[in-house]
């Protein structure tokens, strides 16, 4: 028999912005006796920012996995289900269970799910033969099988999708550590590497899209623009990609292989997809500034499953939960909301093993470095604050609700050689 229960604040999704979101709100209710439940299926939570270094072989999953049941916050009720249908005219979800939850307050944070289906013969082709991905914990330890065994005169393939999907840089930073790695086995130069990205640049963000164009080029990768990838086929070892601009547009390319890093398509859960909360696109409709839902008032979202048109990054959640947390608790007070998320997203891209340039970013790709350096320029300490710094602070910082953060310099002004 299904059951109802009720929430004064209900959090949609355990991940990075559920729990940040959460462990905030315990720390800035003050004297207020806020009841909080988080809805999550996963029992177990990965720092997804690592998943490029395990596929390179640098960290293990292990050390970037941890259960569920350590990162609820103490005095938050952990609901294990998923929501498969949202009610907001009646402050209600219902979970797969059949179950419902009835709320004041909704934050909806269930992140994106990866869309393999969308390319054929994805899904069986993944995990062996060369089909290897750092976006899906499931292949990722498989990336670094692939690069290791890569020989003399292989054929290597990198894909990025059509946007929106987690992480800027990650389907191309994987290909620079490969090439590092091919490198200083010194068979660099008998590969053959590509970069295949659906989009027409190398990055959003001008400043730095210059650069790692440079960086493809040191290491010789091919680098083809407006290529989506639509099919792989496994067995024979072939990858398939529509030509969406330039000479060939409107062509189809098919690809040999020995290993091909696929970054799948990705949307938000179905159960948002198919919500009165999402705008066109699937995402959670919120104003950009406050995180606030636009069509329902007691509702805010953040990260990747929100509408907001920054870059999907953890680093984006660090910067948008202090403003949920805030301005939930203004609406709950009755005060007034503030606009207090930039845009920022930060996308540490890792250049060379022990190389780094932090590329970060607000609304409208203005650049906002939080160090007073040059942020073009590749560095052995972004390498460690990416490697160690950035995992740190996640898992004894940010999932534990404290919002110390270092503020990045929105006065910035980008050099112009
Ligand atoms: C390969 C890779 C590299 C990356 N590199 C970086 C980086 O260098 N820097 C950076 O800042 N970011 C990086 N990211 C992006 C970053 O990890 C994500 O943006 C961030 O984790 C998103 O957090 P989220 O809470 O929105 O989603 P998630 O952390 O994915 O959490 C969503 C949660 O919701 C749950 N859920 C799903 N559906 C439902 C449902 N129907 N009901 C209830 N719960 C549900 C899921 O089980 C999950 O636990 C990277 C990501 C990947 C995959």
């Amino acid at each position: 028999m299904s059951e109802t229960a009720h929430h004064q604040i209900l959090i949609v999704g355990g991940g990075t912005a559920g729990i940040t979101v959460a462990a905030s709100l315990r720390r800035r209710m003050g004297g207020r006796n806020l009841h909080i439940a988080i809805i999550e299926p996963a029992e177990e939570h990965y720092y997804q920012p690592a998943l490029t270094l395990v596929g390179a072989g640098v960290q293990s999953l292990a050390q970037n996995r941890r259960p569920e049941s350590g990162l609820i916050p103490s005095g938050v009720k952990w609901i294990k289900g998923a929501v498969a249908a949202f009610d907001p005219e009646n402050n209600k979800v219902e979970l797969d269970s059949g179950d419902t939850c009835s709320y004041d307050y909704l934050i909806v944070c269930p992140g994106l799910e990866l869309n393999w289906d969308a390319v054929q013969g994805a899904q069986e082709a993944l995990g062996k033969n060369g089909v290897c991905s750092n976006y899906d914990p499931r292949y990722v330890e498989y990336t670094w099988t692939c690069i290791k065994d890569l020989k003399p005169g292989a054929k290597a393939l990198f894909t990025q999708p059509p946007l929106p999907f987690k992480c800027p840089g990650a389907p191309q930073k994987i290909a620079y550590l490969t090439a590092d790695h091919l490198k200083k086995r010194g068979s660099l130069g008998d590969c053959d590497l590509k970069f295949l990205t659906h989009a027409p640049g190398m990055f959003s963000v001008p400043l730095f899209a210059a650069e790692l164009v440079k960086v493809a080029a040191r290491y010789g990768i091919d680098v083809r623009f407006q290529h989506n990838l639509v099919a792989i086929d496994g067995d024979a070892k072939k990858a398939t990609f529509e030509v969406g601009g330039g000479d060939n547009e409107g062509e189809t390319l098919i690809l040999d292989y020995d290993m091909i890093h696929a970054s799948p398509p990705q949307r938000s859960p179905e159960a948002v997809r198919t919500s009165p909360l999402a705008n066109e696109g699937g995402y959670v409709d919120v104003h950009q500034h406050t995180m606030q839902s636009t069509k329902y008032t007691n509702v805010f979202s953040l990260g990747d499953a929100c509408s907001t048109p920054n870059s999907k990054t953890a680093a984006a959640i660090r910067k948008q939960s202090p403003t949920v947390v805030r301005n939930l608790l203004h609406v709950i007070d009755g005060g007034t909301l503030e606009e207090g998320y930039d845009g920022y997203a930060s996308c540490p891209l890792t250049t060379a093993l022990g190389k780094c340039i932090i590329a970060e970013f607000i609304y409208g790709g203005k650049v906002t470095p939080t160090f007073p350096l040059d942020p073009r320029k590749e560095r052995w300490s972004y390498w460690w604050i990416k490697t160690t710094g950035l995992p740190v602070m996640y898992w004894n910082y940010m999932l534990k609700g404290h919002e110390w953060f270092f503020k990045h310099d929105t006065n910035y002004v980008e050099p112009t050689s």
